[in-house]
Protein backbone atom coordinates (compact mmCIF):
# COMPACT_ATOMS: atom_id res chain seq x y z
CA UNK A 1 0.00 0.00 0.00
CA UNK A 2 1.06 3.58 -0.62
CA UNK A 3 0.41 7.12 0.29
CA UNK A 4 -0.80 7.87 -3.33
CA UNK A 5 -3.46 5.27 -3.46
CA UNK A 6 -5.12 6.49 -0.95
CA UNK A 7 -8.50 8.88 -1.01
CA UNK A 8 -9.89 11.88 0.87
CA UNK A 9 -13.06 10.26 1.62
CA UNK A 10 -10.64 7.28 3.70
CA UNK A 11 -10.53 7.14 7.40
CA UNK A 12 -6.89 7.22 8.02
CA UNK A 13 -6.26 9.94 5.23
CA UNK A 14 -5.93 13.08 7.08
CA UNK A 15 -3.73 10.38 9.46
CA UNK A 16 -1.60 9.23 7.08
CA UNK A 17 -1.16 12.99 5.63
CA UNK A 18 -0.06 14.23 8.93
CA UNK A 19 2.55 11.04 9.11
CA UNK A 20 3.99 11.86 5.80
CA UNK A 21 4.77 15.36 6.38
CA UNK A 22 6.46 14.40 9.69
CA UNK A 23 8.77 12.09 7.92
CA UNK A 24 9.36 15.07 5.17
CA UNK A 25 9.86 17.58 7.71
CA UNK A 26 12.49 15.03 9.55
CA UNK A 27 14.43 14.01 6.49
CA UNK A 28 14.63 17.88 5.76
CA UNK A 29 16.25 18.17 9.53
CA UNK A 30 18.98 15.59 8.66
CA UNK A 31 19.84 16.89 5.41
CA UNK A 32 20.06 20.49 7.37
CA UNK A 33 21.47 18.74 10.45
CA UNK A 34 24.29 17.33 8.80
CA UNK A 35 25.33 20.45 6.22
CA UNK A 36 25.23 22.66 9.43
CA UNK A 37 27.77 20.51 11.37
CA UNK A 38 30.07 20.47 8.27
CA UNK A 39 29.84 23.87 7.63
CA UNK A 40 30.41 24.54 11.51
CA UNK A 41 33.56 21.90 11.33
CA UNK A 42 35.07 23.65 8.11
CA UNK A 43 34.23 27.19 9.87
CA UNK A 44 36.93 29.46 12.19
CA UNK A 45 34.79 29.24 14.98
CA UNK A 46 36.83 28.16 18.00
CA UNK A 47 37.11 24.32 18.72
CA UNK A 48 35.32 24.91 22.06
CA UNK A 49 32.09 26.37 20.30
CA UNK A 50 32.24 24.13 17.54
CA UNK A 51 31.80 20.86 19.62
CA UNK A 52 28.57 22.72 21.87
CA UNK A 53 26.94 24.08 18.40
CA UNK A 54 27.16 20.19 16.85
CA UNK A 55 25.56 18.91 20.13
CA UNK A 56 22.71 21.81 19.99
CA UNK A 57 21.92 20.56 16.32
CA UNK A 58 22.31 16.99 16.96
CA UNK A 59 19.71 17.18 19.95
CA UNK A 60 17.83 19.07 17.98
CA UNK A 61 17.57 16.44 15.52
CA UNK A 62 17.06 13.56 17.71
CA UNK A 63 13.96 15.37 19.33
CA UNK A 64 12.38 15.74 15.99
CA UNK A 65 13.31 12.67 14.66
CA UNK A 66 11.93 10.80 18.12
CA UNK A 67 8.38 12.48 17.43
CA UNK A 68 8.03 11.12 13.91
CA UNK A 69 9.06 7.37 16.16
CA UNK A 70 6.17 8.41 18.57
CA UNK A 71 3.35 9.34 16.15
CA UNK A 72 0.43 7.87 17.51
CA UNK A 73 -1.58 5.07 15.31
CA UNK A 74 -4.85 6.43 13.58
CA UNK A 75 -6.41 2.87 14.94
CA UNK A 76 -5.01 2.29 18.25
CA UNK A 77 -3.32 5.53 19.70
CA UNK A 78 -0.19 4.02 21.00
CA UNK A 79 3.26 4.74 19.46
CA UNK A 80 3.17 3.59 15.63
CA UNK A 81 7.31 2.88 15.74
CA UNK A 82 7.95 2.28 19.36
CA UNK A 83 6.99 -0.42 21.49
CA UNK A 84 8.32 0.23 24.83
CA UNK A 85 11.54 2.17 23.85
CA UNK A 86 12.60 -0.14 21.25
CA UNK A 87 11.85 0.61 17.54
CA UNK A 88 10.06 -1.84 15.88
CA UNK A 89 8.42 -2.31 12.49
CA UNK A 90 8.18 0.57 10.11
CA UNK A 91 5.63 -1.00 8.23
CA UNK A 92 2.77 -1.91 10.54
CA UNK A 93 1.87 -0.67 13.87
CA UNK A 94 4.12 -2.05 16.42
CA UNK A 95 0.79 -2.65 18.64
CA UNK A 96 -2.26 -3.21 16.63
CA UNK A 97 -0.38 -4.05 13.34
CA UNK A 98 -2.13 -1.67 11.31
CA UNK A 99 -0.46 -1.55 8.02
CA UNK A 100 1.31 1.74 6.87
CA UNK A 101 -0.98 3.46 4.21
CA UNK A 102 -3.94 1.46 5.13
CA UNK A 103 -7.16 3.62 4.35
CA UNK A 104 -9.42 2.09 7.05
CA UNK A 105 -9.87 -0.96 9.15
CA UNK A 106 -11.57 -2.97 6.74
CA UNK A 107 -8.33 -3.14 4.49
CA UNK A 108 -6.37 -3.65 7.57
CA UNK A 109 -6.50 -7.78 8.03
CA UNK A 110 -4.03 -7.99 10.73
CA UNK A 111 -6.39 -6.56 13.44
CA UNK A 112 -4.90 -7.66 16.81
CA UNK A 113 -8.27 -5.24 18.77
ZN1 LIG B 1 -1.91 0.72 16.18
Amino acid sequence: MKYKSLKKSDLYYQAWTAYKWKHIINNITFVAVFALCATILSSSIPENYKIFLILFFMLGFLIRTNIVYYWRCPRCGKPFHMKWIVLGSTTECSHCHLKRWAPNDKEAPNQAL
